[in-house]
């Protein structure tokens, strides 16, 4: 058995945007700590999506974290002392409505972000023509506008200026597999890949969908599993086609113009159960969905696609601290397809629960005690 000699307080299991905002949180609050990953920094999840962030979100606790988070990422370089800048460019989100009670949803969450100092407001389906050329007005009953929403022009940025500001403290990160989680007197006892066990004190679980996997060792079933997601990218095109990030979200369908000049469109709907993916019939559906929502798209080729997939729990909210009866073990996950955006809020809460020990500073649509007795909280309605 190894008991390191500079013992570490924490460990993390999962080097990706969760792991590692959570690592420089608790090393900026002199916790030392070790972070686990099989493969290593932002390999998971992480190193697909693309850098979305947005605050348009419908439920208000997310929107709040959204909110901490994009004000973080506006001073990245300061906060963090990272080599190297994300680049948030405000593009602007817009969510465009089919159905009337899309609309009317939307609505309603303008509404509540407005109340929380969050400035979207409601467009025309006109005024959403102007602003995308070649959108096919008479599909559309309206829409949603933030134009501080945005993407990042180096989606990999955030996670290495994590690391950096992490491994400038007293953090390390370590490439192996965390095999076995079990409790050991007050302290817990991985069993890595590499032979070694460790004892530490405290757990955080950032293992994305897999973390479901390593609580079942615990005895602990999560309502936590992994959704199919799909990117197709173009090659770079020199005119810009579109300049929002445009979000039909009756049709789960979403389109981005990069900063690179390659254009990203995503077929968002989930594939039915058991459906295996066949490659060229969800290129061909994409492409006949993108043509018939915006004209422009009409000759754009897309070679590329991208697979991986979402953290999904059953109202689309994230899982986040102490589950019951585990009170030095944190979870970190359940992102659901935004742990990029709220990378720096998530960080935080996590850091705040392992240091306070309790979930005070955890919202109560995140907690996991929320699904006692088969209920849940209320759903997140805009996830895509
Ligand atoms: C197609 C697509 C598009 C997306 N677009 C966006 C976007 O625009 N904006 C946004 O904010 N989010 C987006 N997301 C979601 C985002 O990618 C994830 O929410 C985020 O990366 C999750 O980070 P994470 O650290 O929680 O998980 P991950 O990045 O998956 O990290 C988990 C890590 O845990 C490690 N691990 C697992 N089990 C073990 C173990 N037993 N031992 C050791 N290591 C282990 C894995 O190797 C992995 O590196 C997108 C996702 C997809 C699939």
């Amino acid at each position: 058995m190894v008991k390191a000699t500079s013992t570490p307080e924490v460990a993390i299991i999962g080097a990706g945007a969760t792991g590692m905002s959570t690592a420089w949180h608790l090393s900026q609050r002199g916790l030392r700590v070790v972070v686990f990953d099989r493969v290593g920094v932002g390999a998971g999840m992480t190193s697909l999506q693309p850098g979305g962030v947005r605050t348009q979100w419908a439920h208000n606790d997310t929107f709040k974290l959204a909110k901490e988070s994009q004000d973080f990422y506006e001073n990245f370089i300061e906060r963090t002392g990272a080599e190297k800048d994300p680049e948030l460019v405000h593009c602007g989100y817009a969510f465009v409505a089919s159905k009337q009670e899309t609309l009317e949803a939307l609505k309603a969450t303008v509404n509540s972000q407005n109340a929380q100092g969050i400035h979207s407001r409601m467009l025309t389906a006109e005024e959403l023509g102007e602003m995308i050329p070649g959108l096919a007005v008479d599909l559309i009953a309206g829409g949603s506008f933030n134009e501080s929403d945005g993407y990042f022009n180096h989606p990999g940025a955030p996670v290495s200026g994590f690391a950096e500001g992490a491994l400038r403290g007293d953090a390390e990160v370590r490439v192996a597999n965390v095999e076995l989680i079990e409790r050991s007197g007050n302290e817990w006892k991985l069993q890595l890949s590499t032979g070694e066990i460790l004892l530490v004190p405290m757990v955080v679980v950032a293992a994305g969908a897999e973390s479901a996997k390593l609580m079942t060792l615990l005895g602990i079933d999560l309502p936590l599993v992994p959704e199919p997601r799909h990117i197709f990218y173009s090659n770079p095109i020199s005119e810009r086609l579109i300049e929002p990030l445009v979000i039909f979200q009756d049709e789960h369908f979403a389109v981005k113009h990069l900063a690179d000049g390659s254009v990203l469109a995503s077929d968002l709907s989930p594939l039915p159960k058991n459906t295996k993916a066949d490659e060229r019939t969800m290129r061909r559906n994409m492409i006949a969905k993108g043509k018939r929502l915006i004209e422009t798209l009409d000759y754009v080729q897309f070679p590329v696609m991208v697979t991986g997939h979402y953290d999904v729990t059953p109202d689309q909210q994230l899982l986040l601290g102490s589950p019951e009866g585990l009170p030095n073990l944190a979870l970190a996950c359940g992102l659901n397809g935004r742990g990029m955006m709220l990378a720096p809020a998530v960080g935080r809460v996590v850091a705040d629960t392992v240091v306070n020990g309790n979930n005070d500073a955890v919202p109560a649509s995140m907690r996991t005690d929320r699904f006692a007795e088969g209920g849940a909280g209320a759903r997140e309605q805009m996830v895509i």
